[in-house]
């Protein structure tokens, strides 16, 4: 579903593009969804780059039901060492990145997590690690908690309840238990404890299965009701939560359409814009670099295939932006219908609701 398909010059469209395009239009007819772009009353331009977020891979232990990456044990892209390299060269050029978020898949099961981690540190940056917690009971994990703590990585974990049955349902059988064990485990090692070793939560809503579709809760709120439930029942403890809407995207978005909730789910979405949230958008100074070395300005547009643009209207690669020495060679970010996801209530982003 990319809007800008309609926004590429004609003698650059290939037949397959100008296909896609029809089905495209076709589908917003039948969606009547206003395009993204004409709900912002000003272009959504990039700021100056402080976030690198890097998705090495699509290799996960789970295969959960809302993954907008559509990860799983038998995906093999991972990066290479040559991309990786790139990479590296790329956190020791430009001090202008402040956070290094490294996502997947589970990261630590992809290339190069540990040289990104250490490449990061070595710089002074902030290292994020977007893990799934139940990987460290996986052959050849088990020393990541302490490795973590060594490095002072951010954990930024998925627990997408606080109770046992929906974080089940969405993530698998007995995922709930090894998520519990895990986080007893950061908490010992001084995580969401200590003022260095930071603990965050992310809470996903369940995927709809009808058309009564809600937002995410109040993230305050929430946050306080899971402090008090996972203290009292486990003794955990963590810093923030964050919560985040499922964007219709990948699994998401195949559990919609399976249901015929696409449609409504977006319009749903668009029918709770909140202009106020588009400041604070995550894609407004991060970049997303995928295992390939290419670059998008979130991990969304990514998984749909929907590469960010330099000025002259070129797709963007880590080895063009070392080329230009440059972070900043993005106007425009590129947006798509699922941008409402973003965009809906209090908004949404991989650091929870923006307003
Ligand atoms: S949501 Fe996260 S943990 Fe679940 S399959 Fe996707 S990448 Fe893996
Ligand atoms: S999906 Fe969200 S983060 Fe990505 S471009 Fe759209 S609004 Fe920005």
């Amino acid at each position: 579903m990319d809007e800008n398909l309609f926004n590429r010059r004609g003698a650059e469209n290939t037949e397959a593009e100008i296909t896609k395009n029809k089905k495209y239009l076709i589908i917003m007819i039948k969606i009547s969804v206003t395009p993204f772009k004409h709900k912002l009353s000003s272009s959504l331009t990039k700021q100056k780059i402080t976030i690198l977020q890097i998705n090495l891979g699509k290799r996960c232990n789970l295969t959960c039901t809302h993954c907008h990456v559509e990860a799983g044990p038998k995906r093999t892209e991972e990066l290479s060492p040559e991309i990786c390299q790139q990479l590296i060269e790329i956190i020791r050029t430009f001090p202008q990145i402040k956070i290094v978020d490294l996502t997947g898949g589970a990261p630590e099961m992809n290339y190069g997590f540990k040289l990104l981690v250490e490449a990061a540190k070595l710089t002074n940056k902030e290292v994020i690690v977007r893990s799934n917690l139940t990987i460290y009971f996986e052959d050849e994990f088990g020393d990541l908690p302490e490795y973590f703590a060594q490095n002072q990585v951010r954990v930024v974990a998925s627990l997408p309840c606080y109770l046992e049955d929906n974080v089940d349902k969405m993530r698998g059988n007995g995922v709930y238990d090894g998520s519990i064990k895990a986080l007893q485990w950061l908490n010992k090692l001084g995580y969401g404890k200590e003022p260095n070793l930071i603990l965050d939560l992310v809470y996903n809503p369940q995927l709809a299965s009808s058309e009564k579709f809600s937002l995410t809760p109040d993230q305050v709120k929430l946050e306080k009701d899971y402090k008090v439930f996972l203290e009292e029942n486990f003794d955990i403890r963590f810093n923030n939560l964050f919560t985040i809407t499922n964007l219709p995207v990948g699994r998401t978005k195949l559990h919609l359409e399976r249901k015929k909730l696409y449609a409504p789910y977006l319009q749903f979405l668009e029918s709770n814009f909140n202009p106020n949230t588009v400041e604070n958008l995550m894609c407004r100074d991060q970049l997303s670099v995928d295992y390939l070395g290419n670059v998008y300005d979130c991990d969304f547009n990514q998984m749909m295939n929907l590469p960010a643009k330099t000025r002259e209207g070129e797709n963007l690669t880590i080895a063009k932006l070392l080329a230009a020495d440059s972070l900043d060679l993005i106007d425009e970010i590129q947006t798509a219908a699922y941008c409402y996801g973003c965009t809906a209530g209090c908004g949404s982003s991989c650091g929870g609701a923006l307003v």
